[in-house]
C-alpha cells in the first residue's frame, strides 16, 4: 500500500485564508487588530525560527504580533515581570512565552501565570481542565492542528483505537484529552518512555499519533497495514528536519500519513492565530 500524503502546508493556507478574511470583518467592526505577544529567552537557533514562522503567519493574516526578546541570563522575576506587564496591556489579547526556556528558569510558573483568557497556547491549567471537561476556551495548538487535519481528510475518529506515543504536557496528553472527548470518540492508549513492548501495542493502532521527540523512532513493521500515521515529531538531523516516523516505511504500510516538514508543523501555526483572534473577540 502507498500511503496518501496529508498535507499540512495546504491544509493550513485554507486554514489561515479563512482567518484572515474573519480578521478583517472583525478588525473593520470593532477597530480592534487581534495582537499576540510573543517571549523569546535566550538564543536558541530552533526557538528563534519557530517565533518568526509564527510573527510572519500573524501579518499575513492581518494580526499584530510583537516579539519581546530577553537574554539567556534573564531571571525568572524578569521573565515574570514581563509576562505581568502583557497580562494588564489592554491591547494585547495572546501571550505566547516560546519554550524551551533556558535551563535556569522554570517554565511552570510562568506559565501558570499568563491569564487565561490571554493563554492562547492553551497550556495554563484552568483550560487544559476546561479542554479536559469539552467546553474549552483555547484548544492547545498542535493537538488542534492534528484534529484538524483528521477533520479535513474526512478521517473519522469515532470508535477508533487510537494510540498517542508521547505525554508531554504540551502534545501527547492533550491530544489523547481530544481525541476521548464526546464528538471525537476514539478510544484512547497512551504509550511512553516506560511502555513494555510498544510495537505491540502500535500494531492495534488505526490512528497512531508520535510526539515522542526521537528521529524515526517508529519503523515500518510497528504500523497496522491501513493505518493513519500522524507525525508531530520535529527533529534537527545533519541540518534536516526529520520527524519521529521512518517516512518511507510507514508510508507503505499507512493509508494515510503526514509529512516532516510540511505536515503537524503548519498546522500548529494556523491554531495558534485562531486562538488570537478568539482571544481578541472575547475581549471586546
Ligand atoms: P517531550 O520530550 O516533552 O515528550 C516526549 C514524550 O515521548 C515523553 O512523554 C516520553 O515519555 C515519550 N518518550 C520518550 N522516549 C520514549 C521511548 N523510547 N518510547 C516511548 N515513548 C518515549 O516532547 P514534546 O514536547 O511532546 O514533543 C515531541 C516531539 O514533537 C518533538 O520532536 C517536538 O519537537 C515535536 N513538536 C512538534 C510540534 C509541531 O508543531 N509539529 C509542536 C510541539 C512539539
Amino acid at each position: 500500500m502507498s500511503a496518501t500524503i496529508i498535507d499540512g502546508k495546504l491544509i493550513s493556507a485554507s486554514a489561515r485564508q479563512q482567518i484572515a478574511e474573519e480578521t478583517a470583518a472583525f478588525t473593520t467592526e470593532s477597530g480592534v487588530t487581534p495582537h499576540l505577544a510573543a517571549v523569546l529567552v535566550g538564543d536558541d537557533p530552533a526557538s528563534q525560527v519557530y517565533v518568526r514562522n509564527k510573527e510572519r503567519a500573524c501579518e499575513k493574516c492581518g494580526l499584530k504580533s510583537t516579539l519581546h526578546r530577553l537574554s539567556a541570563e534573564t531571571t525568572q522575576q524578569q521573565l515574570m515581570d514581563l509576562v505581568a506587564q502583557l497580562n494588564a496591556d489592554r491591547t494585547v489579547h495572546g501571550i505566547l512565552v516560546q519554550l524551551p526556556l533556558p535551563n535556569h528558569l522554570d517554565s511552570t510558573p510562568v506559565l501558570d501565570s499568563i491569564r487565561p483568557d490571554k493563554d492562547v497556547d492553551g497550556f495554563h491549567p484552568e483550560n487544559v481542565g476546561l479542554m479536559l471537561q469539552g467546553r474549552p476556551r483555547f484548544l492547545p495548538c498542535t493537538p488542534h492542528g492534528v484534529m484538524k487535519m483528521l477533520e479535513h481528510e474526512n478521517i473519522s475518529t469515532a470508535g477508533k483505537h487510537a494510540v498517542v506515543i508521547g505525554r508531554s504536557d504540551i502534545v501527547g496528553k492533550p491530544m489523547a484529552g481530544l481525541l476521548v472527548q464526546k464528538g471525537a470518540d476514539a478510544t484512547v492508549t497512551v504509550c511512553h518512555s516506560r511502555t513494555a513492548d510498544i510495537a505491540a501495542i502500535t500494531r492495534q493502532a488505526d490512528i497512531l499519533v508520535a510526539a515522542v521527540g526521537i528521529p524515526e523512532f517508529v519503523k515500518g513493521d510497528m504500523i497496522k497495514p491501513g493505518a493513519v500515521v500522524i507525525d508531530v515529531g520535529i527533529n534537527r538531523v545533519n541540518d534536516k528536519l526529520v520527524g519521529d516516523v521512518e517516512f518511507a516505511a510507514a508510508a507503505e504500510q499507512a493509508s494515510a500519513i503526514t509529512p516532516v516538514p510540511g505536515g503537524v508543523g503548519p498546522m500548529t501555526i494556523a491554531m495558534l492565530l485562531r486562538n488570537t483572534l478568539e482571544a481578541a473577540k472575547q475581549s471586546v
